[in-house]
């Protein structure tokens, strides 16, 4: 199922990546998820291919591809039964480094991170106890001196913590009753986390899916007042700006999910054979692939929408957060027709069903929760009063 509005290079992009991920089959995913393991070979093609650096610009090294370009890349592994979620965070997060670091940042930090040699793809913002909340977490960053932060709290769901050289985390540097706007008093910054020795715990957590997810524990850790990103105290801003392109990609992951579900679905439709005819045959198996490519399609829009918004430098926060939750509900209708439709052997685990079904579960709650997504059109689209 290609996309319907490819050029040529992103056309070239998709075949690159289908042929790259043919060395992926399920079985290589099937044994990584029963040990809950690191597709660490996956992971190091698509470094060596070039494909996480798609968004780095090519004076730091990287290949400068739009952002559907990068959305290509994100749907094809998808479409294709992989998972990007091991690495895909490796194609965005250095966005807040190229956007609101100083040049000795960018020079020091994204030629390597284009090359795979450092890897920035730990993300630290969630707590345990703020939750959506961002601007109510407690990490503190209190600043020692001209030379030094020092960083004590806690962070959850720290995906690929275990996986990353750095992380990028944001933290309290102006107590909360101090702050002129509540936006401020958050910043962001580089961690270096090889270099962190006992200051930096990190605890692995185990998911219903094969996620490389963590929780952090900073005691004490001291970083560098140079890592500090942009501003002090305008972190949050920082965090924020990054977003969009994250649910952009997330989007396009859920687009290709969707894809390999829909395809698997009607190929056993077709072949499947039951009271003498094929399953396909019987509209009560038809009309819910049907509903699925539909509402794929739907979804498939929104991201290039919200895609063609961001290259022309547009805002294009309402089209991220829709492109991201159209996309994850259609994923998840699309699993859960997928899994109807293969009657008992969909939740056999040589199928690869019931894996991807646990797989795109995920995304109607991160990085953002739906709820928090229809809040936010209901309150910045619609003008209606802020719920919380
Ligand atoms: C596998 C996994 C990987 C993750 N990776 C990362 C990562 O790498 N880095 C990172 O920082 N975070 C990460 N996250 C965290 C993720 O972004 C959050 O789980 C998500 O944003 C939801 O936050 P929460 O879990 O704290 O839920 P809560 O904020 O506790 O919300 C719980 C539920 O209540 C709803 N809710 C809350 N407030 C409202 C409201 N005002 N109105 C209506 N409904 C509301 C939410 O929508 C949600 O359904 C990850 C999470 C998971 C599960």
């Amino acid at each position: 199922m290609a996309g319907t509005r490819d050029s040529e290079e992103i056309a070239g992009i998709r075949a690159a990546v289908r042929a790259l991920c043919e060395r992926f089959p399920g079985e290589y995913w099937r044994e990584l998820d029963r040990e809950r393991a690191y597709p660490a070979e996956f992971v190091a093609a698509l470094t060596e291919a070039g494909f996480l650096a798609a968004l780095i610009p090519e004076e730091y090294g990287g290949s400068g591809l739009t952002i559907s370009s990068a959305v290509a890349i994100m749907e094809e592994i998808h479409a294709a039964g992989c998972n990007g979620a091991a690495c895909h965070a490796q194609m965005y997060v250095m966005g807040t480094v190229l956007r609101h670091g100083n040049a000795d940042q960018k020079q020091r930090y994204l030629p390597k991170i284009a090359t795979g040699e450092l890897r920035l793809q730990a993300f630290g913002v969630t707590e345990p106890t703020s939750g959506t909340d961002t601007l109510a977490l407690r990490t503190t960053a209190v600043r020692d001196g001209n030379d030094s932060y020092v960083i004590n709290g806690q962070k959850i769901w720290t995906s690929r913590a275990e996986y990353s050289d750095l992380m990028l985390l944001l933290g309290r540097t102006t107590p909360r009753e101090q702050v002129k706007k509540r936006t401020e008093g958050l910043s962001v910054f580089l961690v270096d986390m090889k270099a962190a020795g006992e200051s930096l715990k990190i605890n692995p957590i185990r998911t219903m899916m094969n996620h490389a997810t963590t929780e952090v524990f900073f005691d004490d850790l001291r970083v560098p007042a140079e890592n500090l990103v942009g501003e002090e105290g305008q972190g949050f801003r920082y965090i924020l700006s990054g977003m969009n392109a994250e649910r952009i990609l997330i989007a396009a992951e859920c687009v290709g999910d969707c894809k390999w579900f829909i395809e698997r679905a009607s190929k056993y439709a077709r072949e499947r054979s039951v009271f003498g005819r094929p399953i396909g045959q019987n509209q009560g198996i038809q009309f819910p692939i049907a509903r699925a490519y539909a509402q794929m399609r739907a979804a498939e829009l929104m991201v290039h929408e919200a895609a063609s918004l961001y290259e022309q430098g547009k805002d294009c926060g309402a089209e991220a957060n829709m492109a991201k939750m159209l996309a994850a509900d259609a994923s998840w209708a699309a699993a859960d027709m997928c899994v109807q439709t293969h009657g008992g052997f969909g939740f056999a685990e040589e199928f690869d069903i019931e894996r991807k079904f646990r797989e795109t579960r995920l995304y109607s709650v991160a990085p953002i929760s739906t709820n928090l997504i229809l809040s936010y059109l209901a309150e910045h689209v619609l003008g209606l009063p802020r719920s919380y």
